[in-house]
C-alpha cells in the first residue's frame, strides 16, 4: 500500500488504541485504509408484510436495494434518494438496523428497513430486469446463502415479526 498523498510506500506502525496502522514516513502521518460506505435497504410496503426485491441485469441475482453514500451526504439522505431513483417510490419511514463490512467491494454497508408509499413502481430496465413484492419467506429464499443480503434480511425480518417500525 502506498501513501495516497505522496506515493511513498507505507509501513505498519503502532498507533495508540488502534494497534498496527499503515504509516507514511515522508508525511509522518497515519494513513487509515480507505473504504466506501453504502446504504443497504430492506424495502417494505405500508403494512410491513411484503418486501420489495429486484433482479439486476448484470448478475441475474435478486438483491436488496443499495447505493453508495456520496461525499458530504448523510445515510438518511442517500436512502431517500436511492429509493426514488431506483423505484420511483417515496420513503415514508426508516429504521437503522445494523452494519456489515462487505469485502468484495471494500464497502461498509449500513442497513435500514425502509417503508415506502403505495404507488406505481418505475424502474430503469438497463439496471433491473425484474422487480417484485414478496412475503418474508420468499424474500429469504431469493437471496444467496451466507451473503450480506441474507444477513440483513434475517435481521430485518426478525424485527418486523416482533413489531412494526
Ligand atoms: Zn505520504
Amino acid at each position: 500500500m502506498h501513501c495516497p498523498k505522496c506515493g511513498n510506500k507505507l509501513v505498519l506502525k503502532f498507533c495508540e488504541n488502534e494497534g498496527l496502522v499503515p504509516y507514511c514516513e515522508v508525511c509522518e502521518k497515519f494513513k487509515f485504509p480507505p473504504f466506501s460506505t453504502a446504504v443497504s435497504m430492506v424495502v417494505v410496503n405500508k403494512t410491513q408484510d411484503k418486501i420489495l426485491i429486484a433482479k439486476h441485469t448484470k448478475n441475474n441475482d435478486f438483491l436488496l436495494f443499495a447505493g453508495y453514500i456520496k461525499k458530504g451526504e448523510s445515510a438518511e439522505k442517500t436512502l431517500v434518494r436511492e429509493i426514488k431513483e431506483e423505484t420511483g417510490l417515496n420513503a415514508v419511514k426508516y429504521k437503522y438496523m445494523s452494519s456489515k463490512y462487505h469485502e468484495p467491494r471494500n464497502v461498509l454497508m449500513l442497513n435500514f428497513i425502509v417503508v415506502v408509499s403505495d404507488g406505481e413502481i418505475v424502474f430503469n430496465e438497463d439496471e433491473i430486469s425484474e422487480i417484485k413484492w414478496c412475503g418474508f419467506d420468499e424474500a429469504l429464499q431469493t437471496v444467496s446463502r451466507d451473503s450480506t443480503a441474507e444477513f440483513f434480511l434475517q435481521n430485518a425480518i426478525a424485527e418486523l415479526k416482533k413489531n412494526k417500525i
